[in-house]
């Protein structure tokens, strides 16, 4: 079986032909995994160097000359690189006494470092196919983002106590501001909200929960779903970047809830990552300096909002950028601000990040071309081989060569 790391739910059930580069067969892969796969034959880059298409090995030591000689590097990305790969990232940081962030820095950062530092209870996506009966999906379109969430583990599948599924054993809400794919799988329990308007619904949850009249306007549908969500044997709440945006900063607010909920019965979260081992960085910057990401190694571990991406990018005299898009993904000032300064990157596709960059280095597409291991959203280890030769590096090897010649 191969495992598909077109998102974070690393479906490791695949089943995939390949003749030459050309995918003949597949079983089990969603739309958005077979694109993954299908990326294989996409629009490689070509090592660079100044704009000069070079061999590889020129690009790795172009590339460790300018981290040896840069006084303020940051190194950027992560998300999309391997356990393996994000170790060597963490020592190259250490070593260049580098600022280290990642993309969590700008989503669901503030929510896995609850889950990791234990303020807020998680369980595996596992439990919640064999025990959730009762779920929230907040922010968030599974069936857009993570095709096979409501499937596998959530929604659809029998589980161990669950034998009934969701015709008579589950029932799950989605909050979110608008009718997505989702919302019309749980039409009867869509609760919709204005832009911004999480809080509020939390502060309503939290009065019926008090014994108190809910200031919203349906209140007999926020009454009738409290009382749903109070009698679960094992709920399971999935915040997406909706709810990560609206609570920023606040998101004592989704404790809070929690917390008041689990008086009486028990509630999970589990944040709906997107990147395939954004998890697996977070957990391994954590466990090795005390905080998930927005680190600075330039006077032994410093931490704050001034080493994340979007203030270091000001700051940096160069940026390496490491399986990400920074320069198309990110604001338009942050892109800005990264263009102006030396880009080395790492990534097996063409991107407007790779033609900005004085050194590109094109890498092994993870779980398809390089092997390695990651974290699933919830904190589960998987582990992957690759089932197709590449003619390119993994990040791994490449990071592994920078740091022998730094
Ligand atoms: S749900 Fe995610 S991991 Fe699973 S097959 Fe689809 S893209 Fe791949």
């Amino acid at each position: 079986m191969a495992v598909c790391t077109g998102c974070s739910l690393l479906c490791n059930d695949i089943e995939v032909s390949i003749d030459g580069r050309r995918i003949t067969r597949t079983k089990n892969l969603c739309r958005k995994g077979f694109g993954r796969y299908r990326s294989l034959t996409s629009d490689r880059p070509v090592p660079r160097v100044d704009g000069k298409q070079t061999g590889i090995d020129e690009a790795i030591s172009r590339a460790a000359e300018m981290l040896r000689n840069a006084r303020r590097p940051l190194l950027f990305g992560w998300s999309c690189s391997t356990l393996e790969a994000q170790r060597k990232g963490i020592e190259l940081a250490r070593r260049t006494r580098a600022i280290i962030d990642d993309t969590s820095s700008i989503c669901q950062g503030e929510i896995v470092d609850m889950i990791i530092r234990r303020d807020i209870p998680s369980c595996t996506l596992d439990d919640v196919r064999n025990y959730g009966d009762t779920l929230i999906f907040w922010g968030c379109d599974p069936s857009s983002s993570h095709p096979r969430h409501m499937s596998r583990f959530s929604y659809f599948p029998r589980g161990e106590k669950l034998q009934r599924g969701h015709e008579e054993d589950r029932t799950a809400f989605l909050i979110d501001i608008r009718a997505s794919p989702t919302a019309k799988i749980l039409a009867g329990n869509f609760v919709q909200i204005p832009p911004g308007g999480d809080a509020d619904l939390i502060d309503a949850m939290l009065a019926v929960l008090d014994g108190k009249i809910p200031k919203v306007r349906d209140k007999k549908a926020m009454i009738s779903m409290m009382n749903t969500l109070k009698k679960a044997d094992m709920g399971a709440i999935f915040p997406g970047l909706g709810l990560a945006y609206s609570l920023r900063g606040r998101m004592d607010r989704l404790k809070a809830l929690v917390d008041r909920l689990n008086e009486t019965t028990r509630y999970n979260v589990i944040p709906m990552v997107g990147h395939y081992n954004m998890r697996g960085f977070n957990q391994l910057l954590f466990d090795e300096t005390g905080f998930i990401n927005r680190v600075s190694f330039a006077d032994g571990v410093d931490h704050g909002p001034m080493y994340s991406v979007v203030e270091a990018s000001e700051s940096c005299d160069l940026a390496m950028i490491v399986g990400s898009d920074p320069i198309s993904s990110l604001p338009a000032g942050i892109a800005k601000a990264l263009a102006r300064v030396p880009l080395i990157t790492l990534d097996p596709h063409r991107t407007l990040t790779t033609e900005l960059s004085r050194v590109v280095i094109p890498t092994a597409l993870s779980g398809i071309e390089a092997g390695g291991s990651a974290l699933r959203m919830d904190g589960v280890r998987i582990e992957f081989d690759p089932i197709v030769k590449s003619e390119y590096p993994s990040d791994e090897e490449v990071l592994t060569r920078i740091l022998e010649e730094i």
